[in-house]
């Protein structure tokens, strides 16, 4: 019987990446989606879809009561998710305190109530400006935390951590993933909105691999 994994699967094109990665290593994945009350739920059903296609067992939690606790995030609080570059200042207000810490320490619980082995999740270094608990100092210091936390030692695996955004949709272009079954974008529209941050970077991806994103856009009919 091949290894259990939990993938920490948000529904957007990285883990969606990391999800088949899991599958391609000859893992077993446990899908975990955490609803932290972002403002649509476009991605989360993105998830669900995904998981049902491939038989991959899924579980979708709802952790938005931290929302009392930590706050200021575009993400989930009532301003406006801001245009532009991933790595401009602005973007920092796409912050969720502690984000990464939290979700990880959820998923390692997971993966020791199922007898996994590992938790996969999709940092790359695009996030690394931003981003402090996406860095590899941080995924390295959560590892040996990880390796001692529980009477069953968890790996966190990051196949991604090292590379660009655009590597990892190279990769998953080389798996022949359709990203047309991903949702990146940061409103939940009809359509991805082709301005926010998020798709931004999806785009440029696709243009720095020649590719085009199946996903229709608002900004292109
Ligand atoms: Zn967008």
């Amino acid at each position: 019987m091949s290894e259990k994994v939990v993938v920490i699967y948000s529904g957007g094109m990285d883990s969606f990446t990391v999800l088949h990665k899991a599958i391609e290593d000859g893992k077993r994945p446990l899908a975990l989606t955490f609803n932290y009350g972002q403002r649509h739920k476009k991605e989360i059903d993105y998830a669900a879809r995904v998981c049902e296609e491939l038989g991959v067992p899924h579980k979708v939690v709802d952790i938005s009561a931290i929302n009392t606790l930590v706050g200021g995030s575009a993400l989930t609080d009532d301003i406006d998710v801001p245009e532009g570059h991933y790595e401009e200042p602005s973007m920092k207000t796409t912050v969720v305190p502690n984000r990464n810490m939290i979700l990880l320490s959820l998923a390692v619980g997971y993966a020791v109530s199922e007898n996994a082995s590992k938790v996969y999740y999709g940092a790359h270094s695009g996030d690394h400006a931003i981003y402090p608990d996406c860095r590899p100092e941080f995924v390295k210091k959560m590892n040996d935390v990880c390796a001692i936390a529980n009477y069953e030692a968890v790996e966190i695996v990051t196949p991604y951590l090292e590379v660009s955004k655009t590597a990892i949709l190279t990769d998953g272009l080389r798996m022949g993933l359709d990203y047309g079954k991903s949702w990146t974008c940061y409103n939940g529209r009809e359509h991805a909105c082709g301005k926010c941050g998020a798709c931004e970077e999806r785009l440029e991806a696709f243009r720095d691999n020649q590719s085009v994103d199946p996903l229709t856009y608002e900004t292109r009919n």
